[in-house]
């Protein structure tokens, strides 16, 4: 192909060609074995993959086997890239330029490679558009055919959608381009991590287009049925995302069988950062599902299973009834372990039923694949066995006794049709068994036979010739042929033609194994194309049973989730929760799912909480750090939003009324990664839960005011907790560090504090939650805790000593003040700079100063005669 690369050549003008109607994918340009890729794709993926790079004719390029390319897409695709996949599609009969075509793109966001897909988490395509005053948000895994969506408003739309991103992490995202250019919170919001944006000019957003290419996707004359009115947003962001579906994967989509309409508040309500400060899916520190909620619920054994269950936690219910039909269930497997554990075991026979029936509508599912299906709807048969009797309908796996029926006749057809370890591919053979089908018999019956012919004939000619050597043998340049030793060859008869001479044997045919031959091929490729024509049938037959295939799915997932929320209970020792309405929340002895996994045995200390009803809706929670605040504020909103999943809570019991959002303040931790400013990433997020919380959430707000000086914080802290108390009511608890706050008197307002003991000058934890303010804020204990020098630890504690001396003076006058204002007590918690300067050099020696002094030097930025200066004012300083 030397020389082809060149520009002018007619391989490059197809290339070129090709290249132009995907130029925002890598080319994989099929050439013979090989993917080739040029020009800047060369340049780029050979940097992604590791590829040498070469030219040819002036042209970059580097290419890959093609037998090899899973691992190299994968590559790509994890980087972020696309990938379209152009294949040779017929080979000119005298040489020349074979035909080529893209057959499909591969991109993150539409995988349905099982190789590329990761098991247990959905792997979703996001696509948002927007009319006037509102947004269409929707959502499909293509590996699944699942698709929802959802409208809401423009306003606040940043905010729900980064929720929406974090909750689902899609792999890719379709954008309606003046989004982009006319909304830049919006913007920013989406290109806030590397995912991939395709955006899309605003004409190919018309809601009467896409409710129309809608309905012909899920086969319906109005969507009405998916309780979507006529004059909804929610079609307009599907016309673009069916249109890029439909291109990338090359398939008809009809594995998509409904759009299932969300709204925000079907759910509670997570914003983006609590989703992460709670680390319900994954962790703060690496971004894995180590130490998350997710893991230590997550006894599924399907992976529909685990990924139907982190659905379940990113988005608890807001539905009393069903969260209590969920409750019930798994109340009914949890005191039935012998139940619990025999479902348990044929839930791990059944395998991912949603991706295989997705690959039959694709198209792509392989003989394995059905086998796969059937082993699944068996073992969904003895699920339905197993629970019928226990559990209630909701939790069964099958509705009706037509769908057993359809069920149990499509298990045992595919069954009984082909065989228990069928090959992967189907053109090869090797897929039915004998029995099934009486052509495909008597093809196999021929190539059979034919081997027994050939010991016939071979005996024969054995007796004729008198040559007992002589053997029938088989390779592929020629076939089978007659072998003799050469001492043999000479009492051949004349019929048999030489084919080849070898230093110890020699190779024959005869007229009669040539004719043998052509009758034992042409059965083996008659029978191998047999069952390809049959699988085809097979597979197409399964094609209407798609959707039950999915509902049936869908259903052991939700058991499979019942299944490991009943195992955690009993593993972890959970309790069931009363559920109520009212906004209260009363919780003894409750403990952190988490945390409590990954501490000794007993060591967690649990604690009691009550909000709400006869106590105080909003509790100030003080204690130094260390002292265990974040842990008992955020095992308060995990356990409602267990509750609210369905799940028992870590607690010995429980009562919880529903709540519509939970907002879970932490810190200002890892924002400087999007380069804003920590207070003010603080600040907004703060504004979010004034904004939105209302009597029916949860606010969990820790360390408010951080982010700036004493006084700022002091005062946005006292007025944060008063807005919350006075004008939205929500359950609350508030951790601070602002000791000031303690003060406050409020009707709905109370103190908690951790407890902590002092022995010996030695502070302890006891990580227990006493009520009343926390005496003090020991920073300074921790600071020595920590390994701060004894000689600065003692300068803090006469700072802090002559602070609580000025505070004591100024308390005087304020005590009786309504302590609801920030101003007064701010201005008395720092401590004179001056006096702390001049005070320095008694606490400390001169030698300890100098030391320190030199310690803290940083040489590389010191000039030589700045160094020699220093030296000759030290020596000056110790010489008196
Ligand atoms: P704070 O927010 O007051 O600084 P943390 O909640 O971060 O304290 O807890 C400090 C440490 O104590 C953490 O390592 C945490 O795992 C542990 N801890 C917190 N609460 C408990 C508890 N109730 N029982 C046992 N260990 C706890």
């Amino acid at each position: 192909m030397s020389g082809d690369t060149n520009n002018d050549t007619p391989m490059m003008r197809q290339y070129a060609r090709l290249k132009e109607q995907h130029r925002d994918a890598v080319l994989f340009f099929r050439l013979g074995d090989f993917y080739e890729m040029f020009r800047s794709d060369a340049v780029e993926a050979s940097r992604i993959l590791g590829l040498t790079l070469t030219q040819r004719g002036g042209v970059p390029m580097c290419g890959i086997p093609h037998h090899a390319s899973g691992s190299y897409i994968a590559r790509l695709i994890h980087a972020g890239k696309k990938v379209a996949i152009c294949e040779q599609t017929k080979l000119p009969a005298g040489g020349g330029l074979a035909e080529r075509e893209v057959v499909n793109v591969v991109t993150p966001g539409t995988l349905v490679e099982e190789d590329l897909l990761e098991r247990s988490s959905n792997n979703y395509l996001l696509s948002i558009a927007a009319g006037s005053t509102e947004m269409s948000l929707v959502y499909t895994d293509l590996s699944t055919g699942e698709l929802a969506g959802t409208v809401y408003p423009l306003e606040g739309a940043p905010l729900h959608l980064r929720a929406e991103l974090t909750r689902l992490r899609p792999r890719e995202v379709l954008v309606q381009e003046s989004l982009l250019s006319d909304y830049p919170r919006i913007k920013a919001v989406l290109t806030e991590s590397d995912r991939l944006l395709n955006s899309y000019p605003d004409w190919n957003y018309n809601l009467s287009e896409s409710r129309k290419s809608l309905e012909r996707v899920l086969g319906v004359v109005s969507l009405k049925g998916f309780g979507i009115a006529d004059d909804s947003l929610l079609p307009l962001a599907c016309g673009v995302l069916i249109e890029y579906l439909r291109d990338t994967s090359g398939s008809d989509l009809s594995h998509i069988r409904s759009l299932q309409q969300y709204s925000r508040q079907d759910h509670v309500q997570l914003d983006d950062a609590t989703l992460r400060n709670l680390e319900l899916l994954t962790n703060m520190h690496d971004g894995t599902s180590n130490y998350t909620l997710r893991r230590t619920l997550d006894f599924c054994r399907t992976s529909m299973g685990s990924r139907m269950l982190a659905r379940w936690i990113g988005a608890p219910s807001t539905d009393m009834a069903l969260v209590a039909d969920r409750q019930e269930n798994i109340t009914r497997l949890y005191h039935n372990q012998m139940l619990l554990s025999s479902l348990r075991e044929e839930l791990g026979r059944v395998l991912d039923l949603e991706r295989l029936a997705s690959r039959v509508a694709m198209e792509r599912a392989h003989p394995k694949d059905l086998v796969a299906i059937a082993a699944s709807l068996e073992g969904i048969l003895r699920l339905q066995e197993l629970s019928s009797e226990y559990l209630g309908e909701s939790s069964l796996p099958i509705r009706s006794s037509e769908e057993m029926e359809q069920i149990s006749s499509m298990a045992s057809h595919l069954r009984g049709a082909l065989l228990d370890e069928p090959s992967v591919t189907i053109h090869e053979g090797g897929i039915f068994r004998d029995g099934f089908d009486p052509e495909l018999d008597s093809l196999r019956g021929l190539s059979r036979d034919g081997a027994r012919y050939l010991e016939e004939y071979l005996e024969r000619e054995r007796s004729v010739t008198g040559v007992s050597s002589l053997k029938i043998k088989h390779n592929r340049v020629l076939g089978y042929y007659l072998e003799t030793t050469k001492s043999g060859a000479g009492s051949v008869p004349d019929h048999f033609i030489r084919r080849q001479s070898l230093s110890n044997a020699e190779r024959f045919t005869t007229e009669e194994l040539a004719g043998l031959e052509e009758g034992i091929t042409g059965a083996e490729e008659g029978s191998n194309e047999r069952e390809r024509a049959l699988f085809i049938t097979i597979r197409d037959r399964c094609v209407p049973a798609i959707p039950l295939f999915l509902a049936c799915a869908d259903r052991t997932a939700r058991l499979d989730c019942l299944a490991s929320l009943a195992l955690a209970a009993t593993r972890n020792g959970y309790v069931r929760p009363e559920l109520i309405e009212e906004p209260v929340l009363e919780i003894r002895a409750g403990r952190h799912p988490v945390v409590e996994r990954h501490s000794a045995d007993g060591s967690f200390v649990p604690n009691d909480l009550v909000l709400g009803g006869k106590s105080p809706l909003f509790r100030l929670v003080t204690g130094p750090n260390m002292a265990g605040k974040s842990t008992f504020l955020r095992q308060t909103a995990l356990i409602v939003l267990m509750a609210q999943m369905g799940s028992f809570v870590p607690a010995e019991a429980a009562r919880i009324g529903l709540v519509d959002r939970v907002f879970c303040r932490v810190g200002a931790q890892d924002n400087l990664a999007r380069g804003e400013s920590t207070f003010l990433v603080e600040m907004s997020e703060t504004a979010a839960i004034l904004r939105n919380a209302g009597p029916q959430s949860l606010v969990i707000m820790d360390e408010v005011g951080r982010g700036t000086g004493t006084t700022d914080g002091l005062a946005i802290a006292t007025a944060v907790t008063e807005y919350l108390l006075e004008t939205i009511g929500a359950r609350t608890l508030f951790a601070t560090h602002f000791h000031e706050l303690t003060a406050m008197q409020a009707p709905q307002l109370g103190n908690l504090s951790l407890e902590v003991a002092e022995t010996g000058g030695e502070l302890i934890f006891r990580k227990r939650v006493v009520e009343g303010p926390s005496e003090q804020s020991y920073g300074v204990h921790v600071a020595a805790l920590a390994g701060i020098p004894a000689a600065v630890v003692r300068r803090a504690e006469e700072l802090l000593d002559q602070a609580h001396a000025e505070l004591a003076d100024g308390e005087s006058t304020t005590a009786n003040h309504a302590s609801m204002s920030a101003g007064s007590s701010a201005k008395t918690g720092r401590p004179g700079t001056t006096s702390a300067r001049s005070r320095t050099t008694e606490l400390f020696s001169n030698e300890e100063l100098l030391v320190n002094e030199i310690t803290s030097i940083s040489v590389e930025n010191l000039t030589p005669l700045e160094a020699l200066t220093k030296i000759a004012e030290w020596q000056k300083r110790l010489r008196g």
